[in-house]
């Protein structure tokens, strides 16, 4: 995530939206059906629970760039594939990977009208971290001028207060970061530092590492629970590594299944 980017572009876009849903002109008796049509079920049954796997960024703006100048938006493609085939072995068939076009602060009101449209019972975003800018340095990487930052890693969990399904999002994000610690990872400390400037974000499960990200626009503007999951670093020299490796992406993809399991039978 460009959180420099995704900031703005949450503001901007909020405001979009909500001036979009006020001058709609949907009359009250639709807009009644829509919402009923979006009610979760009381049971969570996996072969028509609507999963949606949200690919970070698009083809023409990929996100930030990894040490080894990798883009972004491939990881989160690759990560968010392997995701959806492990739902769906494991029964969730209408697991949806959803690939967004467009520049980044359209595809982002782009990815929620998908939601909607696709009658999304889970939303789950797939991204991989960098740093601020102020933090990066240099190297030199296949000839060519690189940045890195090792001073941080870690996956990290974001949930909205300002979703309609806060608690259920919450609860989606607590299992799995305890399926992910459960596999020894450790989550990124750094978003409740001070160096973090206007990064900084509460801390809502200090053991399994929950953020709260209020104004995110495809948590916020989501009608069904959703929560944003950095992977991991890519800014990082050894963690950008690991997240490129079929090991860690296998890891990670059994430890989303394992979690929406449970969250399921819980339902
Ligand atoms: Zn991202």
């Amino acid at each position: 995530m460009r959180l420099n980017r995704a900031i703005v572009a949450t503001v901007v876009l909020s405001l979009v939206a909500s001036s979009l849903a006020s001058d709609a002109g949907v009359a009250a008796p639709a807009r009644k059906a829509a919402k009923a049509r979006h009610k979760a079920p009381a049971t969570c049954e996996p072969r028509s629970f609507r999963i949606i796997l949200d690919v970070g960024h698009t083809s023409e703006s990929q996100g930030a760039t990894g040490a080894r100048n990798d883009v972004e938006f491939g990881f989160n493609l690759n990560l968010a594939k392997l995701i959806g085939e492990r739902l769906k072995s494991a029964g969730f068939a209408a697991t949806r990977v959803l690939v967004t076009e467009g520049k980044a602060r359209i595809s982002l009101l782009r990815r929620v009208a998908a939601a909607d449209r696709l009658h999304a019972d889970f939303f789950l975003s797939i991204h991989h971290d960098s740093v601020p800018d102020k933090l990066l340095e240099e190297w030199e990487f296949d000839g060519s001028r690189s940045f890195f930052s090792d001073r941080f890693s870690g996956h990290s969990l974001f949930v909205s207060e300002r979703n309609p399904r806060f608690r259920a999002s919450l609860a989606f994000a607590r299992l799995l970061g305890r399926e992910l610690k459960g596999r020894g990872l450790q989550y990124a400390t750094q978003y409740t530092m001070p160096v973090m400037g206007r990064y900084r974000r509460q801390l809502l499960d200090k053991d399994v590492g929950v953020y709260r990200y209020d104004g995110l626009v495809v948590l916020s503007q989501t009608r069904s629970a959703a929560v944003l999951l950095e992977a991991g670093s890519i800014i990082n020299r050894d963690e950008e590594m690991a997240m490129n490796s079929p090991e860690r992406r296998e890891l990670i993809a059994t430890a989303v299944t394992a979690a929406m399991g449970e969250y399921c039978e819980r339902r």
